[in-house]
């Protein structure tokens, strides 16, 4: 068979452990023998980054601007240990970060379901995915432990230096005391990503704040949000027969465990951080969830949204087998491939896209899976598969799927 011709480059950003590991297994085996990939590849290793002051990081992050679709391994954030085992510069800052900063993007976190791994909410019968808004609140706060009496008082002092003040409390005993702030561009930007995302995968778009306590803060994400659907969105959602739905946080989370799944649920910085982990470990699994940072200029980046799987790295590192789940990283190749397809106008990449992922799923609901799903799964008759040979059986699979169709 002859290998599909893409267009443009493809970002290819390589990370670090056992993701490595995957990422190498997942060309081979699932990528090389059906396209003829076309990719500019930076190495988003740990040692590499160390080695180029993170330049890398941040060529790579102008590159995904440039070409509009990446895909990328996970990698290691270093901490303190990291220092000591890579005797790393500088303890250089989260990739992710890094590349989130540049693009100005908004992350969409979905899960991948499948029969056999079933949703501890019975009624969810579609993926939901959260959209978390990347920048300030809390994230970026100024705190202050309050040992005496005194006032706290919210001071802005405008450029001109004039004042405008607003008791935040008087206090009397010890307490706490935080400020935080937000900017329009930044709310703007994650609206325009939640309703292009809306449009790109037709699913509705839920979006929720506490506007009646917080009535200048979140109100305003509120209004941004309503403005910005008005004047450029409210045609092209009823001409895609979705909607998009506002209502307050708890309203919203009672409607979310009610429903069957099937939409969108833009969360504010905090409240998308703790939701996304509640969604995830209610489908079952992180190593089932996919991750897309999406610009509000259309530029992707596609990854899966777990970690480097480090305490397997370390039993592959000592020729111990390992049962690493590489759904969520081949699912970020699809992704970005898919994507590329489209923009590109290649429909054989899409079609490849489409039936590399069902042939994952296919083979997990046919029984074959790894160890983190065995556990989980519902089904009677489970083979436990080690890491490549999983990635090989989803090779089998897809050249069975590609034989029925001739
Ligand atoms: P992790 O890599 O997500 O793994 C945590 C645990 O979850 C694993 O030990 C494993 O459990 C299970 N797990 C996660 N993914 C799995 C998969 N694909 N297959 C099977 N099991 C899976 O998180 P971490 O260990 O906290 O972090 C390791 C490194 O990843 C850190 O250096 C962190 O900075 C980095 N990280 C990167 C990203 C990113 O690049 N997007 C995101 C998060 C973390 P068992 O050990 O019980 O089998
Ligand atoms: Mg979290």
């Amino acid at each position: 068979m002859e290998k599909i011709k893409m267009k443009t480059p493809l970002v290819e950003m390589d990370g670090d452990e056992m993701t490595r590991i995957l990422w190498r297994m997942i060309k081979e085996e699932l990528i090389y023998p059906y396209i003829d990939l076309k990719s500019e590849y930076y190495d988003l290793g740990l040692e590499h980054r160390n080695e180029t002051n993170d330049q890398v990081t941040i060529d790579s992050a102008n590159a995904n601007k440039k070409y509009g679709v990446a895909v990328k391994c996970a990698t290691i954030t270093p901490n303190a240990a990291r220092m000591e085992e890579y005797h790393l510069k500088e303890m250089w800052k989260s990739p992710n970060g890094t590349i989130r900063a540049i693009l100005d993007g908004t992350v969409f976190r979905a899960p991948i379901t499948v029969k056999g791994i079933e949703p501890y909410v019975r009624c969810w019968k579609k993926p939901i995915t959260i959209a978390r808004h990347a920048y300030g609140d809390v994230y970026k706060n100024t705190e202050m432990v309050i040992d005496r009496p005194g006032k706290a008082e919210l001071v802005f002092t405008a450029e001109d230096g004039s004042e405008t003040r607003s008791t935040i409390f008087e206090f009397q005993r010890p307490g706490v005391l935080q400020g935080m702030h937000n900017l329009d561009g930044s709310i703007e930007s994650f609206a325009r990503s939640c309703f292009n995302y809306a449009l790109d995968t037709k699913q509705d778009l839920w979006f929720a704040t506490k506007d009646t306590i917080s009535k200048k803060y979140d109100h305003t994400f509120k209004d941004i949000f309503q403005r910005i659907f008005e004047e450029e969105y409210r045609a092209r959602f009823e001409a895609a027969h979705i909607t998009y739905f506002y209502t307050l946080i708890d309203d919203a989370v009672a409607r979310v465990m009610k429903s069957e799944g099937g939409f969108i649920w833009a969360c504010k910085n905090y409240d998308g951080d703790v939701m996304s982990d509640m969604i995830s470990s209610a489908f079952g699994s992180l190593a089932m969830m996919t991750s897309v940072l999406v610009s509000p200029d259309g530029n992707y980046e596609y990854e899966a949204a777990h970690g480097t799987v480090q305490r397997h790295y370390y039993k592959y590192r000592k020729g111990e087998e390992t049962s690493t789940n590489s759904v969520a990283t081949i699912f970020a190749w699809t992704g970005a491939l898919r994507k590329r397809g489209e923009l590109d106008d290649i429909p054989e990449l899409v079609a490849y896209a489409d039936r590399m992922e069902q042939a994952v799923i296919h083979t997990i609901e046919g029984g074959k899976m790894t160890k983190d799903l065995a556990l989980i799964s519902s089904l009677e008759h489970v083979t436990v598969l080690n890491s490549e040979d999983f990635i090989k059986a989803v090779r089998a699979t897809y050249e069975e799927l590609s034989g029925a169709v001739g």
